[in-house]
């Protein structure tokens, strides 16, 4: 883990570090100033294994739900949730984050945005979004291609290597935390 993780530089690392699924929830959470159940989770849990502590955590959640949501109704809807997540509340388990092929299974409805972004997005916001993190335009089309083949986690190594200039990775891609830990390891 690098310890640097804090409130304060989250969106920071998202542009430079996180995988789609993750900069794809920060930066909807950051304009709705909102996300449903399944994004709280799936970006939490996330936040949680790459080093944020819980404090921040609360810090963070609550000035991105700001102003839509009032500092102390956030305190009693989603606070809760946050300290149960970090294994502080009710049977106080320490919650891990999801991997790859349990995100890719995640289906959700109209204003849900979890899930993995190379199966769920169309091809013309995924081209978009992966333009926006500054992907090699040859490595966004091979994203896209092998995202309409099914192959997400290729599409995802894809992807990766043409946001970092890189050649081919020698793994694929397995879980979030994996692609974070491996840009935090080639780009700091
Ligand atoms: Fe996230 Fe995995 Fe999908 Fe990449 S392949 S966007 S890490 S769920």
């Amino acid at each position: 883990k690098y310890g640097d993780v804090s409130a304060a530089n989250l969106h920071h690392l998202a542009i430079r570090h996180f995988p789609l699924c993750m900069s794809h929830l920060m930066g909807t959470l950051h304009s709705e100033r909102h996300l449903r159940h399944g994004g709280r989770q799936q970006l939490g849990l996330f936040l949680k294994a790459i080093g944020l502590p819980m404090e921040e955590a609360l810090l963070f959640w609550r000035s991105e739900f700001a102003p839509r949501t009032p500092s102390d109704q956030f305190d009693k809807q989603y606070a809760y949730n946050i300290r149960h997540n970090y294994g502080r509340e009710g049977k106080r388990t320490d919650y891990t984050a999801h991997n790859c092929t349990t995100i890719v299974g995640f289906s959700g409805g109209v204003g849900d945005n979890h899930g993995c972004p190379y199966r769920r997005l169309d091809e013309t916001s995924l081209r978009a979004a992966l333009s926006r993190l500054h992907c090699d335009d040859r490595k966004v089309e091979e994203a896209v291609s092998k995202a309409r083949d099914g192959h997400y986690q290729l599409a995802c190594a894809a992807a990766f290597e043409g946001i970092h200039r890189v050649p081919e990775l020698d793994v694929g891609i397995s879980a979030p935390l994996q692609y974070y830990a491996e840009s935090r390891r080639i780009c700091t």
